[in-house]
């Protein structure tokens, strides 16, 4: 089995290289889109951690909207689920940008493109890395905004699906709670990932095991170990926090791991 990470809020680029039709693949996904929906209905309606956070979402205020989550194609990407969308706000040119309206009008077009291909789940890593250059050089805020998406075509079986909705609904917890901003702050994005592979049972003995990464009698203390490796791939995939993913996960994780909110203790999936 491999090593399927939520990706935190973005999907890296897709590649070709696939010997079906076009056709093919679109009954493929048709099918794959089908089970990966009815894991969202079954999940909504019958597994009590899910029921339990989208409870407490909507008691804190901040109501799951309209097609929260979300199945797609995910192409080759080796993401299971993804949380939150960019939104990039373009500001209005300061007086130095202004002098070069050109260029202002050539980044608004580039802008729109890459929030077509937003739309269209087609972001890539290199949206990203532009998005956060813009916002360095002051051009445009960026905000993340709560939404799930589930890789249908990695899903393995139903409760894989439940295990990444609980992954991914612990990040639109930490969201709502607080002002978190996980895209600029590498210590933020750090915490949310480290409490999601903690709080989701995705580090669960049996899974662990079937990975062939523990064996019983080493499992003592292996939760905590691959919450770490797994909350490190995660944040890595932030160009913001690549470099020192393991420092951050690190420093925040003494904090984060103990931290079982909104459950009173640690769930105990498996
Ligand atoms: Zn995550």
């Amino acid at each position: 089995m491999d090593e399927s990470k939520a990706f935190p809020f973005f999907l890296s680029s897709p590649s070709d290289g696939n010997t079906q039709t076009e056709q093919e693949r679109k009954e493929e996904q048709k099918k794959y889109k089908e089970s990966c929906d009815k894991y969202i209905l079954s999940g909504l309606n019958r597994n009590v951690t899910i029921e339990f956070l989208m409870e407490k979402l909507i008691g804190m205020g901040c109501e799951p909207p309209k097609g929260f989550m979300k199945c797609i194609d995910c192409g080759d990407k080796k993401a299971g689920a993804g949380f939150g969308v960019v939104e990039e706000t373009v500001l209005p040119p300061s007086t130095s940008v202004d002098k070069d309206s050109i260029s202002m009008e050539k980044f608004k077009r580039e802008a729109k493109d890459r929030k077509k291909r937003q739309c269209q789940n087609e972001a890539t890593l290199q949206d990203l890395q532009k998005q956060i250059k813009a916002q360095n050089e002051g051009k445009v805020n960026l905000r993340l905004l709560p939404e799930i998406f589930l890789c249908q075509q990695h899903l393995v079986n139903e409760d894989h699906a439940h295990q990444s909705i609980v992954h991914e609904l612990i990040h639109a917890i930490d969201l709502c709670r607080s002002k978190m901003d996980p895209i600029n702050n590498c210590i933020h994005m750090a915490c949310t990932e480290i409490r999601a592979e903690n709080l989701s049972g995705e580090c669960g003995a049996v899974r662990e095991m079937i990975n062939g990464r523990t064996s019983l009698q080493g499992f003592r203390g292996h939760g905590a170990e691959c919450v770490k490796r797994r909350a490190v791939l995660s944040v890595e995939a932030n160009p913001n926090c690549t470099e020192k993913a393991k420092d951050y996960v690190d420093a925040a994780f003494e904090r984060c791991f103990k931290d079982t909110f909104p459950f009173d203790r640690h769930p105990n999936l498996r």
